[in-house]
């Protein structure tokens, strides 16, 4: 009795088969993708509005609570960093505090 090694089948491709076009494949032709329009940015989360600009900001959250805070669009004093951290916030804020949704 003799053993012979498993021989391996050599998988060859039939000749003669054309190639499906993704015509063939999807079955009817796709419309032209449109443009998708880009996903709306996420909403910027700032907890804090500056008053005299009315851009958000968010103010520090580490460091001493005498750090000045100045709004970064408009330069201006909105308070210090104390301040922001007080609950409720002291009136002097020149700040609003933005209800974040949910
Ligand atoms: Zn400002």
């Amino acid at each position: 009795m003799t053993t012979e090694p498993p021989r391996r089948r050599i998988l060859t491709l039939k000749s003669g088969i054309a190639p499906k076009t993704a015509e063939e494949l999807f079955g009817k032709k796709r419309a032209p993708a449109k443009a998708a329009p880009p996903p709306p940015p996420p909403a910027p989360s700032f907890g804090w509005k500056c008053k005299p600009c009315g851009k958000g900001f968010d103010p520090p959250a580490e460091g001493p609570d005498d750090e000045v805070v100045r709004c970064p669009n408009c330069n201006a004093r909105v308070g210090i960093a104390g301040d922001f951290r007080a609950d409720p916030p002291p009136a002097r804020l020149r700040a609003r505090s933005v209800k974040k949704p949910g």
